[in-house]
C-alpha cells in the first residue's frame, strides 16, 4: 500500500525534467506556507515559491535562461510545485565565466579594507532577510523554520569570520640580507567556483562566497538543484551589500554543469560538498584539470554513551543529532554505541525517539519535517527493510508515519535499528531519521569499530571522565570529535576537519584553511640600498646574499 503511494508520488516528482504541477500553483499549501511562497516570489528577482522558473544569475543581472530542460522544485511535504530550475545552457554558462573574469580584472585589485566593508553590509542584510531565507528553505528543503534559521545562522557566522579578512591576509616579510627584503603575499586565484547539496540550503554557498570573495577571487556558483531559493535570495543580497557586478555568478543544473565546471581553463578551484559519487568524480576531474578542489562528503557518526555518562544529557544530545532536520546533516549522529551497562538506556532513548513531533516545517512545535525527495525516502525505507532481513533489530520503526494536513510528504518517522558492523544499514549512509545502535563492553571495543568504518567525519563521547574522553580523544581516527557535544563542528575560526573518506583535499573549509585554498603565495625580493638613497653605483656581480 505504501510502496505504492511513493511509487505514485515519485512518478508525480521524479526530478528528470518533467513538470508535476497538475494541481493548479499552490493549491496543496497551506495558508501560512502560501502566504510565505507569495512573498518571496514578490520580493526577489532570482527565485519564485509559486512556480515560475529560477534565474541564472550572471554580471549582476537576473537573467531568465533559454535552457530546453528544467528541473521541478517541489515541496517535500504537500509535492507542489514551487520553481522550475534551468539546465543552464553552456552558452550561458561562458557568459557566466566571462563575467567572473572581466570582474576578477578589478575585483582583485580592491583592496581588502574595500572588500571587508562589503562582507560587513552582507552581514547585516542577511540578519535582516533571515525570515526571508529561512520561508524559502522550510519550503524547498523542508526542514523545521527553527532548524532553517540554524542553516543561516551557520552561514552567517563564516560571513563574520570572513570580515577579519585584513589578518587573515597578513602576508610574511624578512630581511633576507642586507638592505634585501623576502616578503610573501596571499594573492588571489581568479575564477572560483563552488557546488553544493541540498541538506543546507543557505550554509554551504555561505562557506564559499564570502571567503572566496573577501580574498579577492570571483565565484561561480552551482546550487542544489533541489533547492536554489536560499542561494538566489543571497546572490541578490550580496549585490545589494556592493558586490560588483560578475563577482558572483549563480548558473544550475546537474551533470553537464557541473562537468563544465570541472574542465573549464578559467576556473582555478572547486569547492563540492554532497554525496560520495559526485565528490569522487569532481575531485578527480577538477585535479586532472589542475584545479585545486576541496571535496566534503558522506559520513556515519558514532556517538559512545559510558555508563557513567549524564544520562539525559547524553540521550537529548543523541536522539537531537540523529533525528533533526530528518537526519539530513552530515554530522547527524547516525550511530549510537551503548558500553556496557549504558545499554539499559536504550528503552529511555527509544521513548525519547517516539515524542517526536513529525510534521511540516512551518508547523509549531515539529522537531522533524519530511525528506527531500520520493527517492530519497524510497532509499531510507529500504535500507531499514534490509536491517530487518539481515536479523537486525525495529526497535522503533518510522516507515508507516501518516502526518495529519501532509498526507503526500516524504516523511519517515524516528526510526531505532539495533543492528551490527556487518550490516548494509551500518555500512551505508541512510541520511534520513533513523539510528543504528551497537553494542559494545569497553572503550577500546568502540574505539575499534569507530577506526574501522571508512568515513572519519563526526564522532563524540558522553562520559563524566576526562581519563576517558582524552582517551577517546587521542585514540580515535576522526577529524571532529565532540566530548559532551554532538555536533562538533567547529566554528569558522577554526576550519572544517572531516577526514579519511569524508574529505578529499587537503585544504577544510573556513577558517586559515580557506584563506590557504583561495590563495596563492606571491614571493618578491627586493633590495633597495641604503647608500641608494644617496647616491649611487651599478654593481655588475651577482647577489651573493651576504
Ligand atoms: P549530491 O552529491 O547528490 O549533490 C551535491 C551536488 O553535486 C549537487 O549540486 C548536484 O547537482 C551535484 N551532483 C549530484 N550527482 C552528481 C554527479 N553524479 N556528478 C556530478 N555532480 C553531481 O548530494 P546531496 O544529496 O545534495 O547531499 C547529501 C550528501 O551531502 C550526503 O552524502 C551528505 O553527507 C553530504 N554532505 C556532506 C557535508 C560535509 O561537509 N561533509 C555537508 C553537507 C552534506
Amino acid at each position: 500500500m505504501l510502496s505504492t503511494r511513493i511509487a505514485r508520488l515519485r512518478h508525480r516528482c521524479a526530478c528528470s525534467y518533467a513538470t508535476v504541477a497538475t494541481r493548479p500553483a499552490l493549491s496543496g499549501l497551506n495558508t501560512v506556507a502560501r502566504s510565505k511562497a507569495e512573498q518571496i516570489s514578490r520580493d526577489w528577482n532570482g527565485t519564485s515559491a509559486t512556480g515560475e522558473n529560477t534565474k541564472n544569475f550572471i554580471g549582476g543581472e537576473f537573467m531568465e535562461s533559454s535552457a530546453t530542460k528544467y528541473i521541478d522544485v517541489v515541496d517535500p511535504s504537500t509535492q507542489t510545485l514551487l520553481t522550475r530550475v534551468p539546465e543552464t545552457t553552456s552558452a550561458e554558462f561562458e557568459q557566466a565565466v566571462d563575467a567572473a573574469s572581466q570582474a576578477f580584472k578589478t575585483w582583485s585589485k580592491t583592496t581588502v579594507l574595500t572588500r571587508q566593508r562589503v562582507i560587513f553590509e552582507l552581514q547585516r542584510l542577511i540578519r535582516e532577510n533571515s525570515d526571508a531565507l529561512a520561508a524559502s528553505i522550510v519550503l524547498e528543503q523542508g526542514k523545521t523554520l527553527p532548524d532553517a534559521h540554524g542553516d543561516i545562522l551557520r552561514g552567517l557566522q563564516v560571513v563574520e569570520h570572513a570580515a577579519s579578512a585584513p589578518s587573515l591576509l597578513f602576508g610574511e616579510k624578512i630581511e633576507v640580507s642586507r638592505d634585501m627584503d623576502t616578503e610573501v603575499r596571499k594573492v588571489p586565484l581568479g575564477v572560483t567556483a563552488s557546488i553544493a547539496p541540498f541538506n543546507f540550503p543557505a550554509m554551504i554557498p555561505l562557506w564559499s562566497i564570502p571567503m572566496a570573495t573577501v580574498t579577492g577571487n570571483t565565484l561561480i556558483l552551482k546550487p542544489s538543484e533541489r533547492d536554489p531559493g536560499a542561494a538566489m535570495i543571497i546572490a541578490e543580497l550580496c549585490q545589494r551589500a556592493g558586490l560588483p557586478p560578475g563577482v558572483i555568478n549563480v548558473v544550475h543544473g546537474t551533470i553537464p554543469t557541473v562537468n563544465s565546471i570541472c574542465d573549464h581553463p578559467a576556473i582555478r578551484a572547486i569547492s563540492f560538498v554532497g554525496g560520495d559519487r559526485a565528490g569522487k568524480h569532481i575531485y578527480n576531474r577538477g585535479t586532472q584539470n589542475g584545479k585545486r578542489v576541496q571535496s566534503n562528503m558522506g559520513a556515519k557518526n558514532h556517538a559512545v554513551i559510558m555508563p557513567d555518562a549524564n544520562k539525559n544529557l547524553a540521550l537529548n544530545s543523541i536522539v537531537g543529532a540523529a533525528f533533526g532536520a530528518a537526519g539530513q546533516r552530515c554530522m547527524a549522529i547516525s550511530v549510537v554505541i551503548l558500553i556496557g551497562t549504558a545499554q539499559a538506556w536504550l528503552p529511555d532513548l527509544i521513548t525519547l525517539a517516539q515524542n517526536l513531533k513529525v510534521s511540516g516545517g512551518f508547523e509549531k512545535g515539529a522537531d522533524l519535517g519530511p525528506v527531500i525527495s520520493p527517492a530519497a525516502k524510497e532509499r531510507i525505507l529500504s535500507l531499514i527493510a534490509s536491517a530487518e532481513q539481515e536479523g537486525g533489530k525495529l526497535h522503533l520503526d518510522g516507515r508507516n508515519i501518516t502526518v495529519p494536513g501532509y498526507e503526500h510528504g516524504n516523511f519517515v518517522g524516528p526510526t531505532v535499528i539495533e543492528a551490527d558492523p556487518s550490516m548494509r544499514c551500518y555500512k551505508e549512509e541512510i541520511f534520513g531519521p533513523a539510528l543504528v545502535v551497537l553494542r559494545a563492553e569497553t572503550l577500546d571495543d568502540a574505539i575499534d569499530i569507530i577506526n574501522a568504518n571508512r568515513y572519519g567525519n563526526g564522532t563524540a563521547i558522553f562520559t563524566q571522565s576526562g581519563a576517558t574522553a582524552r582517551k577517546f580523544e587521542t585514540n580515535v581516527e576522526v577529524g571532529q570529535i565532540g566530548i559532551n557535544i554532538p555536533i562538533p563542528v567547529p566554528l569558522p575560526m577554526f576550519s572544517w576537519s572531516g577526514n579519511k573518506a569524508s574529505a578529499l583535499g587537503d585544504l577544510g573549509f573556513y577558517g586559515k584553511s580557506a584563506i590557504e585554498f583561495y590563495t596563492m603565495k606571491k614571493t618578491t625580493t627586493s633590495l633597495w640600498k641604503a647608500e641608494d638613497a644617496l647616491a649611487s653605483k651599478a654593481s655588475v656581480n651577482m647577489p651573493t646574499h651576504h
